[in-house]
């Protein structure tokens, strides 16, 4: 084996240590960014911009430029493999709403599926109809983002997003349908954020709501800091939440520390244009 086949073996084997966010540049000028987790996952954007624009979400922060195709979804991992790397997994949880863009997405799933490769998508539930076929299709799971466990609260901090009370029902359906395996895949997302939604009352209202699916496990986040928001999470909280739930039964997760460091939050990527 000469020494430059050998290095170039142990590149494509090997990942970078950090999160590494880049940019990737679109043939009509857009730049979306996708991000690689040091922990093996290369996280993807599906949309250019996000409709949604949930308040706390520097993705959204834009609105909506346009969907991105089968072939924009590939070029972000193309491009990752491109600088030497091959990630373990992928998610779609970047830039956008996936079942916003569902056609696309799907088949590019479909197509990874095929390939054997593992994949999770975080959603918030919109587009509600295809909630059940993207749970059998991510081979790795799938994270509602909630962020809340009342209706009044969802819609303060996802106000474009799916009505919460039919999302929950939704939910009630899909468990039952559903083998215990992959129910056990599927997370509730939980953006801590200070004075928002971190009081006693959200806490005990998640409770409520999660012991309705017991199989689900629950990730409460951490918010990382963007620019032009004010929003933050208190981390001694977060422990505290999570020790309580636990306590109670809950299937719980903190953050691990790669979504604690810089780029690793949600919501964190941004669309950008490369030229006025
Ligand atoms: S959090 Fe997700 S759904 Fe909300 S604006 Fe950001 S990318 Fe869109």
């Amino acid at each position: 084996m000469t020494f430059s086949y050998a290095l170039r073996m142990q590149m494509q084997t090997s990942t970078p240590s950090p999160n590494v966010k880049f940019p990737v540049a679109l043939h009509d000028g857009l730049v979306i960014e996708a991000v690689y987790y040091g922990s093996g996952t290369l996280c993807l954007s599906s949309q250019a911009g996000c409709a949604l624009a949930c308040p706390f979400c520097a993705s959204g922060s834009q609105g909506l430029k346009r969907q991105l195709s089968v072939a924009e979804l590939e070029l972000q991992l193309q491009q990752f493999r491109q600088m030497g790397f091959e990630p373990q997994r992928l998610t779609i949880s970047g830039i956008g709403e996936p079942l916003q863009n569902w056609e696309n997405v799907r088949s590019f799933m479909t197509s990874c599926q095929k390939q054997g490769t593992g994949i999770s998508v975080t959603t918030t539930g919109v587009a509600i109809q295809h909630l059940e076929e993207l749970i059998t299709l991510a081979t790795n799971g799938v994270m509602l983002s909630l962020h809340a466990a009342t209706a009044d609260m969802h819609r303060q901090l996802i106000p474009k997003g799916p009505d919460f009370l039919p999302l929950c029902n939704e939910l009630d359906r899909i468990y039952s349908l559903i083998s215990r395996r992959k129910r056990r895949k599927l997370g509730i997302n939980y953006l801590l954020l200070s004075g928002i939604n971190d009081r006693q009352s959200d806490q005990q209202a998640l409770l409520t709501l999660m012991q309705r699916w017991p199989d689900f496990t629950l990730h409460l986040l951490r918010y990382n800091p963007v620019a032009n928001m004010t929003f933050d999470s208190d981390p001694d909280k977060i422990d505290h939440w999570h020790d309580s739930l636990l306590k109670e039964g809950i299937s719980v997760r903190r953050p691990n520390r790669w979504r604690n460091s810089a780029d690793g939050g949600c919501g964190t990527l941004y669309l950008q244009r490369n030229f006025p």
